[in-house]
């Protein structure tokens, strides 16, 4: 492969784009890579869309490797396969649905597993014809909420999903096992930094599930590692773990005059101030109402999380425990409508009475005390103890998690961090299976349920994720493996300096590189070189003024490093770095 940019469709932007806040954004628009077209909508030119298929070669090949076999679906599916699971409703937004002239409703596919289901079940029927995987590289669509940071988080966006069909548990531990590793190579050979850690299943239903998070301070995930053990799990996935009930006699519950505490802080200052407490905010207990909106239908619940108060809800959090469930803020004119919340002073010991749901977190264990409202203006309670001043109706997973918590598998500190979510690996289970009805004919002519497992990876963001870790200040440093080609070569200069880069780029190509040469006339050197560092390939070979003295100049723009060596010498040279 040789481009030269005299030629290439490719021109640079000296300016970030106004619109991008993370840096892969800012550098893959402005080395011209990608371009939007609309909120979460790209296009690839020519040096974007060769990164995208290496990224996508490299899954390929994996995949391939376990003896996944590559299919492709459409992206546009009529609605009666996903309203068989129940998925064109619970989907609820996030779902691309259109009509055809007919009237009939088609969507985009978010993601394809009723479609796999169906495609095996139309194809096998025997026990001997178990297991299989199917793999495809494709379009998803999802109308995402909040389409951010260019290509990481698309409303359009190309996605290799996979599926397993087993005929046990243990053949679905062993396709997942073989997913999981074939994802370890993937991320190893792209060059991504990342983690693999517990995750939640949402919307996919199902068990065991695995995220593959790429670090970066930009990511919308949070995920926490134990310092002690080999823990580490999405913030979503983290499971708090409750203290022991309080079995000892609490005190009766006292109604305490507290004007002016609109915080928490201040609510505990002036507790201990005025009522002699002693208490911190770990020891109130906060109460937030929120609305649930379910997925196809226009009914709104009211429910009403309680945290202990030195904690605030983690929104995400909140939203992965009540998937589908969606919730939304309790308004102003919400409180109008429920006159038995006082807002701001609203205390669990009416809940049940008013009928509205309650949950708490896990540390609201069975016999432990709390200061909270009073369900009157001005007035907190003390003493209000969980199980004798009122019932919750359960548990929920919404309070942030912090640095330091308990790890909850051997109680040392947890660490925080972020990250970019890559891959996911599920054990789906049945519920797909069970949904089409697909069965394998067994040895003894009885029917086996067959247990498939799904799995995905970002291939479009994948790019992104590695201009987030792989930059400077200069420009993109890509990893050979996904460089839009092996080596830059700049000639520069008024004499034959652009005929030897074109000739050594010819050499190069015909040696098995993939090159990339510079050979514009009348574009000065400083603009060529400031063009080099932005693409981002790996070696950059400049052919300049030193020519008359017979030395070229080989950079390594990862180490950064420069170094003049004899013209005769740069072709091996050049095939020596593009082999370590
Ligand atoms: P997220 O939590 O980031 O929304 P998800 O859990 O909904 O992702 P999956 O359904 O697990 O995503 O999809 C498999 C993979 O597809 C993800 O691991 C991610 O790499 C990629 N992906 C998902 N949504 C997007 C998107 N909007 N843009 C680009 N890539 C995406
Ligand atoms: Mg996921």
């Amino acid at each position: 492969m040789l481009l030269r940019m005299s030629t290439l469709f490719l021109r640079t932007l000296r300016e970030d784009p106004a619109d991008a806040e993370v840096p892969s954004h800012k550098l893959l628009v402005r080395a011209g890579y990608v371009r939007r077209v609309a909120p979460g909508i790209y296009s690839w030119l020519p040096l974007g869309k060769i990164v995208l298929e290496n990224v996508a070669r490299v899954v390929r090949e994996e995949m391939n490797r376990i003896g996944a076999q590559e299919v492709l679906f459409p992206a546009l599916l009529p609605r009666d396969y996903y309203e068989a699971t129940g998925r064109w409703t619970e989907y609820g937004d996030t779902l691309f649905r259109l009509k055809d002239r007919k009237g009939a409703d088609y969507l985009l596919g978010p993601t394809h597993e009723e479609m796999f289901t169906d495609m095996v079940k139309g194809e096998y029927s025997s026990y001997k014809d178990y297991p299989v995987t199917l793999y495809q590289i494709q379009t998803k669509y999802r109308d995402e909420a909040r389409p951010r940071a260019g290509i990481l988080r698309g409303r359009e966006f190309v996605m290799k999903d996979s599926y397993s069909f087993d005929l046990d548990d243990d053949g679905l531990k062993r396709s997942y096992e073989m997913h999981r590793e074939a994802y370890i190579r993937i991320f190893e050979r792209l060059g991504i930094d990342y983690r693999v850690v517990f995750a939640m299943s949402g919307a996919m239903g199902g068990s065991a599930s695995e995220e593959f998070l790429a670090k970066a301070p930009t990511g919308e995930d949070t995920f926490v590692a134990c310092r002690n053990c080999d823990y580490a799990a999405n913030a979503e996935a983290v499971v708090t773990p409750a203290p022991p009930a309080v079995r000892t006699a609490q005190p009766a519950l006292e109604v305490l005059d507290t004007p002016n505490t609109p915080t928490i802080e201040s609510l505990v200052d002036h507790v201990n101030e005025h009522f002699g407490l002693g208490i911190t905010a770990a020891d109130t207990l906060k109460n937030i109402v929120v609305k649930v909106r379910t997925p196809g239908s226009d009914k709104l619940e009211t429910l009403i999380i309680g945290v202990p108060g030195d904690r605030e809800i983690d929104f995400k959090r909140l939203e992965a425990f009540l998937a589908p469930g969606v919730p939304e803020i309790f308004e102003a004119e919400d409180f109008v409508r429920h006159p038995g919340l006082v807002r701001g002073y609203i205390g669990p010991q009416v809940l049940k009475s008013l009928g509205i749901r309650y949950l708490v977190d896990p540390r609201v264990v069975e016999g432990s005390a709390w200061v909270t409202g009073a369900n009157q203006p001005g007035k907190h309670a003390a003493h209000v103890v969980a199980g004798r001043d009122f019932e919750a109706d359960g548990t929920i997973e919404a309070a942030e998690v912090r640095a330091g918590d308990a790890c909850p598998r051997c109680g040392h500190p947890l660490s925080i961090d972020r990250g970019i979510e890559i891959g996911h690996i599920f054990q789906l289970g049945r519920k797909y299976a069970d949904a089409a009805g697909l069965d394998a004919l067994g040895p003894d002519g009885k029917p086996i349920r067959i247990t498939m497992g799904s799995y995905g990876v970002g291939v479009s963001r994948a790019v992104a994720v590695l201009a987030e870790q792989r930059h400077d200040e200069l420009g993109l440093v890509w990893p050979r493996e996904v460089a839009p080609a092996d080596v830059h070569i700049v000639g520069t200069g008024k004499e034959n300096q652009i005929e030897v880069a074109a000739q050594l780029a010819e050499t190069l190509e015909a040696r098995g590189l993939r090159v990339l040469v510079d050979d514009r006339p009348g574009v000065s050197p400083g603009v060529k070189f400031k063009d080099a560092e932005l693409l981002g390939l790996p070696t950059v070979l400049i052919v300049g003024r030193g020519l008359a003295q017979g030395v070229v100049e080989l950079r390594d723009r990862a180490a950064g490093t420069k170094q003049e060596i004899p013209l005769d010498e740069a072709v091996d040279r050049v095939l020596a770095a593009a082999q370590a």
